[in-house]
């Protein structure tokens, strides 16, 4: 049970909770620079690797691309194709099986630390505090009524951040369109549809989510926050409270016979979603550990250890024994088997790919004709498709029947990357031969190097008797 409190603090904690935006005061420790650090360290990566250039036999080109419009994913040296679809589907399960285990181990470290809602929300609240001030400053200046002062802060700061959520759309587009395409594109007003579509859609996006809505996001749109719960056991470390060692609170120094928290209401100003971690577990508490660097503070002011909150288990809280072998318990396990199945899957289907495809299609125009030297002749429409980056010659060969051969040509030149459609006739004698659809097969090689092969079945269909 929590003890009354005065009302004058009760007054002083309302007016950092949940009533309106959420103006959180700034604070320092460990937290908070692992939480820099990871804004940090995303925004380098992000902004930094459109501009990565990347030299192949085909040229140079940006290393990170999805080539819409080739339908193609550069990744370095990776190309990959949407034949290649199954390999997404690996990234996939992984990216959702780590946040599992993730959550499993840890909560909600994803949204405190990675997620990019709290990483925009960071950088739009540092700019922020640099041009209103520091947390009272700005719930003073909300409070005001307008002012040819408070028009120019506002102005000063919804431009910038106009500015920052810009060059993020300008940098999501160039993931697309090569970025040093696509900034002269922008200079001269000459984006195409797409682009512009996109450039204003998440220049938007990231101006509404990161300024105007931040902690509401988390608070109440994030559907992770609602299913979080399935994923988490008593087992799991998550940011709380001990009210063992808290309660009863109190001032410091209003009596002998009370716990820790000196209710200085310090985690509640630092938290960045407004709530007050001394209620218990939230949905909204995204465990960013920054009551934590609040608390610690206020432990290391009045001498008392450090951990009044603390990352930790609801087993640990209630002061039940946790086994040693708690991190490592069955759920955790699974997760860690399925991560090591799906990478072990996906770099054997990696290493198992090859850079060559083929698609046979028979010319549906015509089943069969007679030539004038009285074979029987077959079309076929073939895709070849070849994955390198760099040109490649491939011989086409047939068998399946008896003297069955290609009329003209069987060796074809496919650009680096590229795809070439070719028409293939294919004859085959007509005497001593089976009647109707017998099967063949297409086998395709490159000159350069005979393992890269693809063998393809198909149709030949001769007359019946
Ligand atoms: S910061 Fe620590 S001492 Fe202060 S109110 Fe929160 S839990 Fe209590
Ligand atoms: S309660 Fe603590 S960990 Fe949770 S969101 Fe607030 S400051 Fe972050």
């Amino acid at each position: 049970m929590n003890p009354p409190v005065s009302k004058a603090r009760e007054a002083r904690l309302e007016f950092y909770r949940k009533k309106g935006k959420v103006h959180a005061k700034a604070v320092q420790g460990r937290f908070n620079g692992l939480r820099w650090a990871m804004v940090w360290l995303t925004q380098i990566v992000f902004y930094g690797a459109c501009w990565l250039p990347w030299t192949t036999a085909a040229g140079r080109r940006q290393a990170i691309l999805f080539d819409i419009v080739d339908e193609k994913l550069y990744l370095f040296d990776l190309v990959l194709w949407p034949q290649d679809a199954l390999m997404l589907a690996f990234i996939l399960i992984l990216a959702a099986t780590a946040l599992f285990f993730t959550t499993a181990m840890a909560g909600r470290l994803f949204c405190g630390f990675a997620c990019p809602q709290t990483v925009y929300t960071s950088i739009f609240v540092w700019i922020e505090g640099k041009v209103e001030g520091d947390h009272l400053a700005r719930l003073r200046l909300d409070q005001s009524p307008m002012s040819a002062r408070k028009l120019l802060i506002k102005s000063v700061k919804h431009g910038i951040w106009a500015l920052v959520a810009a060059w993020t759309a300008i940098t999501f587009v160039g993931y697309f369109t090569p970025i040093r395409e696509l900034l002269p594109a922008i200079a001269g007003f000459q984006t195409g549809p797409w682009e512009t579509f996109w450039l204003i859609f998440y220049a938007t996006f990231t101006y509404l989510q990161a300024g105007l809505a931040r902690e509401a996001v988390c608070q109440h749109m994030c559907p992770y926050s609602r299913f979080q719960g399935v994923m988490i056991d008593p087992d799991t470390a998550n940011v709380s409270y001990d009210s063992r060692r808290g309660e009863p609170r109190g001032a410091l120094r209003q009596s002998t016979n009370k716990g820790d928290c000196i209710d200085c209401g310090i985690c509640v100003q630092v938290c960045p979603t407004g709530i007050d971690i001394r209620d218990g577990l939230q949905y909204q508490c995204i465990n960013c550990g920054l009551c934590i660097d609040g608390c610690d503070e206020v432990m290391d002011r009045i001498g008392a250890p450090r951990g009044l909150i603390r990352f930790t288990s609801e087993r640990e809280l209630a002061g039940r024994p946790q086994a040693a072998t708690a991190r490592w318990r069955p759920r955790t396990l699974v997760y860690v088997g399925l991560l090591l199945v799906f990478t072990a899957l996906g770099l054997w289907t990696l290493n198992e790919r090859v850079l060559l495809r083929v698609e046979v299609h028979r010319d549906r125009g015509a089943l069969m004709q007679e030539s004038t030297a009285g074979r029987i002749e077959n079309n076929y429409i073939l895709k070849l498709i070849n994955m390198e980056e760099a040109a490649r010659h491939f011989r086409i060969g047939v068998s399946g029947l008896p003297g069955l051969r290609i009329e003209g040509t069987s060796e074809f030149m496919v650009g680096p990357g590229r795809v070439r459609t070719v028409t293939l006739t294919l004859s085959s004698p007509l005497e001593g031969m089976p009647s109707g659809v017998q099967p063949i097969v297409f086998e395709t090689v490159a000159l350069h190097d005979q393992s890269l092969a693809v063998r393809e079945k198909s149709t030949f269909i001769l007359p019946t008797h």
